[in-house]
């Protein structure tokens, strides 16, 4: 038997959750986005999922874009983040991509290079993230240059929120009110929205919704969400004990004895360590399943083996089934317990970990 570590990732719940983003305002059509090999869930294979219904995909850079490409998918590809140096524009404009323009160096770039096919922009403003885009007082004039552009086919017009998952935060009110203020009468399709505002925020829902971590089926929210908690979780994260052993009150468990028992404990030991993905601060009683029972993690996380505290688990054995997420236990729960947001957890499931598509 190999060993057990496995991401099963559920291509029926991932559609699910692309509809119900969709479902969200009738006219809106949704880029699904699917960079950083879709959250670690496998661009290829999320994308065939939906190759008939989504009506384009979002990655982060041309090598991410021409690997779809390459495995057939023709629908439109959206550059988040442009692109990197002027030689990427002849492949853009070939690979048919739609191209974030973010800075007023790229849009002299764009025009000091002769194209085959006039390429798709999406004119992204800093509304307030300060991250990536056009300034505001650039950005009306950066609007009309790109118009008259022989290179330019069409232009989105785009931005992007810092707070959109903290719902109330006056900064999303703030980096609307900016982004309308200065595009109210561009006669241009607008983009606005990633997971947080796609559900939290109705009047974000433009003509292009920009949905991530929520086809995922992880909430961006810390608390309950209406809509947030109709999503379905997509990756599973499981292994299964391999060893147990009864340690005395006392005792340490693990690298630096960081756990130690305050009563006879049963420790099982789980075939799922960091260089898997699993996050090496994951802190002592962030949740496990062990065969369907929620327990704890105790001490330190190993490179190849965690351990968890099997006292109360009834039925627990050498070969039991443990989901550090999944199904039965949120993503976000996980990661609220390792100080991190559910999409670390889900980039940062490695090669190592057998990856199985239901
Ligand atoms: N739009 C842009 C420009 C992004 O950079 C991202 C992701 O970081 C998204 C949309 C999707 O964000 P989320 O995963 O929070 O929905």
């Amino acid at each position: 038997m190999a060993r057990a570590a496995t991401a099963t990732i559920n291509i029926e719940a991932f559609r699910h959750n692309y509809r119900l983003a969709k479902s969200l305002a009738r006219s809106a059509k949704a880029v699904a986005i699917i960079k950083a090999d879709a959250y670690g869930h496998g661009a290829i294979k999320m994308a065939y999922a939906l190759e008939n219904e989504a009506d384009a995909f979002g990655v982060a850079c041309i090598e991410e874009a021409v690997e779809l490409r390459e495995a057939g998918i023709q629908k439109p590809i959206l550059l988040l983040e442009g692109f990197f140096s002027a030689d990427e524009l002849q492949t853009i404009s070939e690979l048919n991509l739609w191209c974030a323009v973010h800075s007023l160096e790229q849009i002299d770039a764009l025009a000091n290079t002769k194209l085959i096919n006039p390429i798709h922009v999406w004119l992204k403003m800093d509304s307030g993230m300060h991250r990536l885009g056009v300034m505001p007082k650039e950005y009306r004039s950066a609007f009309a240059r790109l118009n008259q552009l022989e290179q330019v086919a069409e232009v989105v017009l785009m931005t992007h929120f810092a707070n959109a998952d903290n719902i109330g935060c006056p900064i999303t009110a703030q980096q609307m009110q900016c982004f309308d203020e200065v595009t109210h009468d561009l006669n241009a399709p607008i983009s606005i929205a990633n997971s947080a505002a796609t559900l939290g925020y109705e009047n974000a829902r433009r003509q292009f919704q920009r949905p991530g971590i929520m086809l995922y089926g992880a909430t961006p929210f810390s608390n309950p969400h209406p809509i947030a908690d109709q999503l379905q979780p997509v990756m599973s994260l499981t292994s299964e004990i391999i060893a147990i052993r009864e340690v005395p009150a006392g005792e340490g468990v693990g690298y630096s004895h960081r756990y130690v028992c305050n009563q006879p404990t049963l420790v099982g030991t789980v075939a799922m360590g960091y260089a898997d993905g699993y996050p090496r601060h994951a802190k002592d009683g962030t949740p496990v399943m062990v065969n369907g029972q929620r327990t704890a993690l105790i001490g330190r996380v190993s490179m190849d083996m965690l351990t968890v505290d099997l006292t109360q688990v009834t039925g627990a054995q050498v070969g039991s089934k443990v989901e550090l997420w999944g199904d039965s236990l949120a993503a976000a729960e996980v990661a609220t317990y390792c100080d991190t947001i559910p999409y670390t957890l889900f980039t940062g499931v490695t090669r190592r970990v057998h990856k199985r598509y239901i």
